[in-house]
């Protein structure tokens, strides 16, 4: 499992994340919502170890994980924009996390021709990315997360660039993944009905807090806030 407790994170005087305390069960999905700004990046970043904390702990498994460099945290991170390699096929992308870490040729192989079939890809092991769709490259990222193995899985806005039917597809696929994998999850997005759809959790945050959390149920028919209920839509 996976905790947070009293994350901080400054940018100058700005306290971006003020004091976020959060819980995640092995191989739960939580959604994290909230407006532009309100530090989900931020959180994310701060636990894959792409920024640091000014305060607080990050626990894996009951280990503090915040002073240890991304590489060795075993959490995955797939961005909005898929950031993929240009210059190497799906397969290499897939594989690059591998070889960085000195594994052999055959088992990355075996690895990555094993994420093809998940992502439903193996016909373009041998395409560079721009050949492929939005979804495709979108796919190509989240196999080059999966194939190290990592613990938990960070998405930040996978899917936003992406058009409603492939996104909605895609949104199934995710799933089903990561309940394959039983991967610890915590996937960030703009769109509430994803939320509330996809998760077995929502967390809803609001300038550096999170300001209620719960199943997708109780947060959606039980606001809290004024806040919550108009960000959830709960009036409509
Ligand atoms: P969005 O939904 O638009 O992606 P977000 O919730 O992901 O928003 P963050 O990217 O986490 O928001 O940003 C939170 C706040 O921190 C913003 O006010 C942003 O301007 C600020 N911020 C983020 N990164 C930096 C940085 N490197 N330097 C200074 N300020 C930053
Ligand atoms: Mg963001």
């Amino acid at each position: 499992y996976l905790e947070l407790q009293g994350i901080r994170k400054r940018f100058g005087s700005a306290n971006v994340l003020d004091e976020v305390n959060l819980q995640i069960r092995e191989g739960e999905l939580v959604t994290l919502l909230g407006p532009s700004g309100c530090g989900k990046s931020t959180m994310l970043r701060c636990i894959a170890g792409l920024s640091d904390i000014d305060g607080g702990r990050i626990l894996l498994d009951g280990k503090d994980i915040a002073n240890l460099p991304p590489r060795s945290r075993e959490i995955g991170m797939v961005f909005q924009a898929y950031a993929l390699f240009p210059n190497l096929t799906v397969s290499q992308n897939i594989e690059y996390g591998l070889k960085m870490r000195g594994v052999d040729k055959a088992a990355r192989k075996s690895r990555s021709e094993e994420l093809l079939a998940i992502v439903e890809l193996t016909d373009k092991r041998d395409a560079y990315p721009q050949q492929l769709s939005g979804g495709q490259q979108q796919r190509v990222a989240l196999a080059r997360s999966l194939a190290v193995r990592p613990k938990v899985l960070l998405l930040d806005e996978p899917l936003s660039a992406l058009d409603a039917q492939i996104r909605k597809n895609l949104r199934s696929e995710i799933r089903a993944i990561q309940r394959q994998f039983n991967m610890t999850t915590i996937f960030v997005t703009h769109d509430q009905e994803e939320a509330l759809t996809l998760s077995d959790r929502v967390c809803l945050m609001n300038k550096g807090r999170i300001v209620q959390e719960g199943a997708p149920e109780a947060i959606y028919t039980k606001p809290r806030t004024e806040f919550v209920a108009r960000f959830m839509g709960s009036y409509n």
